[in-house]
């Protein structure tokens, strides 16, 4: 039997095998947009799928990696050249419909795996829309600290070297582990900080912790260099720690998402 990881490289004999074992099936979501004059705009992509395929490497019983959606919700970045912008609906609707089809097969639980902030609410909705129709244990998260730092605690806080604010988007937290990952593609003698966010009480552009308001702006309203946070202070050191920790993590994460138990409903009209 193949001991492949990757939705997409088992048979249909090999699948239905996948199938009856369970395993938690992972929907890498991602983008392509700016993130800065040093770093390639597939930035996102690259690290939601590294977590999500090595965490499987890790953990083969527990999860299977669908192919990515490389696309996601960007219109706030068209000012810079190369954002690919994708309709709401229709990414609601493709995202949905990609883990509807892994249900319909009879995969249970479909976790949406999220590298890009303005993806949440659509993956959100997405997933809702996947247990709403299905019936499945189908939710959302993101590995990614610059949108929720979770999984890469301890070591994002005791390691950082950036203040409040350097982190949020081609910042260190995306440098470091593209230095990690992708060293090849990352141009540090390009790298600026640029801090352009608007820190205000109750909003917090950091994402180090939860902000009161939800809003986001045109891109280019308040980052000239595409990025918002400091790259110039990462290290690949920080990117590989930080990759390890959220890897282990996300095993852990997984794990507990499969115990979600698929309880009956029940009509208490009458
Ligand atoms: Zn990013």
């Amino acid at each position: 039997m193949s001991a492949s990881i990757r939705y997409d490289e088992l048979t249909w004999p090999e699948m239905r095998q996948a199938i009856a074992r369970q395993p938690a099936v992972l929907l890498p979501f991602g983008t392509v947009e700016d993130h800065g004059p040093h770093l390639p705009i597939n930035t996102d992509n690259v690290i939601v799928e590294s977590i999500c395929l090595e965490a499987a490497r890790r953990a083969p019983d527990d999860m299977l990696v669908m192919p990515l959606v490389p696309y996601g919700l960007d219109e706030h970045h068209m000012d810079f050249p190369g954002a690919v912008s994708v309709d709401m609906q229709t990414l609601i609707d493709l995202v949905a419909d990609v883990a509807l089809s892994a249900t319909r097969h009879g995969f249970t639980h479909v976790l949406i795996v999220n590298g890009h902030g303005s993806n949440a609410p659509i993956a959100d909705l997405a997933a809702r829309r996947v247990v709403l129709e299905s019936g499945a244990i189908c939710g959302a998260m993101s590995p990614n600290a610059a949108i929720d730092p979770t999984l890469a605690e301890p070591t994002f806080s005791a390691l950082r070297r950036s203040a409040p604010g350097g982190v949020a988007h081609a910042g260190e937290y995306e440098t470091a582990m593209m230095l990690h990952l992708r060293p090849d593609l990352v141009q540090m003698d390009k790298a600026v900080r640029e801090e352009g966010q608007l820190t205000l009480p109750y909003f917090n552009w950091d994402h180090a912790a939860p902000s009161v308001l939800s809003w986001q702006d045109w891109w280019s309203r308040m980052s000239e260099s595409g990025v918002c946070g400091d790259p110039t202070v990462a290290t690949a050191e920080f990117g590989r720690a930080l990759f390890e920790t959220t890897v282990e993590n996300m095993v852990r994460f997984v794990r507990v998402f499969r115990t979600i138990p698929l309880r009956p409903r029940r009509d208490l009209h009458t």
